[in-house]
């Protein structure tokens, strides 16, 4: 017996394709099951690619497959319509398809009392003051200083990522098969005060990227769009996790046919 997690956003058509997947999975032998548990097999999430990421958040990043099925408009992590419901079943049971395994970003937040914070992602993590003025941070690669930051945050996205926030802000799309982490710098200052890079920053997969807060401690840390304040913070570390996550593809999945069609 497989358990089908099913999440879906509140958009009517995601309710109502997540109502006929779990009656058509029950008349299959599967159970469909609207929470996250330890003997969830499988994930399916319907809705877009933020729908996805709170889907993965829902089930603390598990090294699972999960399915996208999209109800909006083209996504980077959906590969299927609400048109294609018996590819669903046929996937599920005959446990036939492709997984794409991408390493989760891992941050851990240090804070004065000694507090530890470990967050994931998929996507990306933004660092930024809780203001609106400069923000300025330490940032290092490995045991290398680069710079001292002055600007509105600093982006650091995985491939999987590079199509969001990171492509927003002028950064690389990056093939899926490559393991880096890109740094983007969000408004970085650059005058008679201030010198920074302005260009990103890509950092090796075994690198532990560094920010310490310089002046302000109150820091934002948002993680794949989830936001989390923090009072007095003394370092952010953020690298690739040995846990991976797993995106269902079909056969004819093609990275760059996707990027094509959704900017060009
Ligand atoms: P959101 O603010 O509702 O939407 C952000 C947009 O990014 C949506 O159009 C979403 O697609 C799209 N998106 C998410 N992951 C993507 C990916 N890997 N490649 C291409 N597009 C992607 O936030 P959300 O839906 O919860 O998603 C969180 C992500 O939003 C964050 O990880 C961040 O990368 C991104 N973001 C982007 C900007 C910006 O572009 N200026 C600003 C804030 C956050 P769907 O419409 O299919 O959900
Ligand atoms: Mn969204």
């Amino acid at each position: 017996m497989k358990y089908v997690f099913i999440y879906k956003n509140n958009n009517p058509a995601s309710v109502e394709m997540a109502e006929r997947l779990a009656e058509m999975l029950s008349a299959n032998d599967l159970t469909p099951v609207s929470e996250f548990s330890n003997s969830t097999d499988f994930v399916i999430s319907i809705g877009g690619d933020g729908s996805f990421l709170r889907a993965l958040q829902a089930c603390n990043y598990a090294n699972i497959p999960v399915l996208g099925i999209k109800t909006g408009h083209l996504g980077f992590f959906c590969e299927l319509s609400c048109d294609d419901q018996d590819t669903v079943l046929d996937i599920i049971k005959s446990g036939k398809y492709a997984v794409q395994k991408h390493r989760t970003i891992r941050t851990e937040v240090s804070t004065v009392k000694g507090d530890f914070v470990l967050e994931h992602a998929l996507n990306d993590v933004l660092v930024k003051k809780d203001n609106s003025s400069l923000t300025h941070f330490k940032l290092s690669i490995g045991d290398s200083f680069i710079e001292n930051f002055s600007g509105d945050g600093l982006l650091i996205a995985s491939s999987a990522g590079s199509t969001a926030y990171n492509y927003a802000l002028g950064g690389s799309i990056v093939d899926p098969r490559l393991d880096l982490l890109q740094i983007t710098p969000m408004a970085p200052a650059n005058n008679a005060t201030y010198r920074n890079f302005t260009s990103s920053l890509l950092a090796p997969p075994d690198q532990k990227i560094l920010l310490e807060p310089i002046d302000a401690k109150k820091t934002v840390v948002i993680t794949d769009g989830l936001e989390n304040h923090y009072e007095d913070v003394t370092r952010i570390s953020v690298s690739l996790s040995d846990n991976e996550i797993q995106i269902v593809r079909l056969p004819g999945y093609d990275f760059w046919g996707k990027v094509k069609s959704k900017f060009l």
